[in-house]
């Protein structure tokens, strides 16, 4: 008896890794699929976060390429809520709509950025 309720915990811990999110990429089942985005967290809200990347816009006019930036609003699971800060390079990736403006999903964190505090 006593092995047997030793084992049971040790299952539910990792079962559970306090995450009983159902849109969480990593323990529920929200499927992930399509492009992949690299990105600055400018902002942070509850489930939250608004990434912003640059990309280069070719202008025909000039000849010449433009800077233009980009904000992606992408799911934060709770179970990394406290890994992300303000400043920090994230990767996102694209799901099935979640929201009217969340269609992406937090995927790892690449570094902390020199914004941090
Ligand atoms: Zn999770």
């Amino acid at each position: 008896m006593a092995k047997k309720q030793n084992k049971k915990p040790e299952l539910d811990e990792k079962m559970d890794v306090k995450c009983k999110d159902r849109e969480c990429p990593f323990h529920g089942n929200l499927k992930t699929h399509g492009r992949i985005f690299k990105g600055i967290v400018v902002s942070k809200h509850d489930k939250r976060i608004a990434v912003e990347m640059e990309r280069m816009v070719y202008v025909k006019k000039y000849e010449r390429y433009s800077k233009k930036k980009t904000k992606i609003h992408a799911r934060l699971p709770r179970c990394v809520d406290k890994d992300v800060k303000i400043g920090n390079w994230v990767k996102v990736k694209e799901c099935r709509p979640l929201s009217k403006i969340i269609h992406f999903v937090f995927l790892e964190k690449i570094k902390n950025g020199d914004e941090e505090k």
